[in-house]
């Protein structure tokens, strides 16, 4: 797959998060909280990485948080500088988060976009839902407003940082007892999201 887009605007929403809006092609469509593999049109293939659309099908445009990586050698530092009228090019849609019913939906870090892109979608749903976020500091929370609007609950816990508006600690499996576990959906890292399925499963089984 090859899909063609030009950069749009790419602009800070925190120190570390940027949001990058792109063209989009006519009668383009994606399934919410489905990612791409977006790539520069003139670096390698290899060079493309996954990100997650947090627009909507209805948006004449495509937008997607880029998390800056602390590694120098990451290509998100040449996401985070792309300019307007850049080549960027779709090398392959996928996916496993899709808004079906209403749940408790549980992210780490960037892990919030795909459920950023049910609020925006599927505000139905979401109204009806309840979201668990962890990040490391209160300077790490994005769309803080929106997402309490979209959700029914939306609870923020800080592991780096005591903060009294949030909780503080990494999520437990008592904090997860507390919440409704009917559809989980879980976002985040390959060790949070390991982690966090472990306790759920010692939670529902
Ligand atoms: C489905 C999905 C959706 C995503 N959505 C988003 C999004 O919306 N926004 C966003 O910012 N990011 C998203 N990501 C993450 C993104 O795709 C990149 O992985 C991230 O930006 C880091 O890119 P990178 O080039 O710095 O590191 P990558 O090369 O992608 O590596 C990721 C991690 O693995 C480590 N690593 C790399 N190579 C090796 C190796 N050979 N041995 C050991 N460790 C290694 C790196 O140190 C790094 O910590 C998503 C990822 C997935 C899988």
């Amino acid at each position: 797959m090859n899909i063609s887009l030009s950069v749009l605007a790419c602009t800070p929403v925190n120190q570390n998060t940027f949001l990058l809006i792109t063209t989009k092609p006519r009668g383009f469509l994606f399934i919410p909280g489905h990612s791409c593999l977006l790539g520069f049109s003139d670096h390698e293939p290899t060079k493309a990485r996954a990100f997650t659309f947090i627009s909507t099908n209805q948006d004449e445009y495509l937008a997607f948080l880029i998390k800056r990586s602390p590694s120098s050698e990451s290509v998100t530092h040449d996401f985070i500088r792309a300019q307007p009228g850049q080549e960027l090019c779709i090398r392959g849609l996928f996916g496993t988060h899709r808004a079906t019913t209403p749940g408790t939906f549980i992210a780490s870090g960037i892990g919030i976009a795909p459920f950023l892109a049910y609020a925006r979608t599927h505000p139905e749903l979401t109204k009806q839902s309840t979201l668990l976020w962890s990040l490391k500091k209160a300077e790490d929370i994005i769309y803080e407003q929106e997402l309490r609007q979209a959700f029914k609950e939306v609870i923020i816990t800080l592991t780096q940082e005591r903060h009294p508006a949030y909780k503080q600690g990494r999520i437990t499996k008592e904090l997860l007892s507390t919440l409704p576990l009917t559809n989980t959906q879980v976002c985040g890292s390959y060790e949070f999201s390991t982690a966090i399925k472990e306790l759920l499963m010692l939670l529902t089984h």
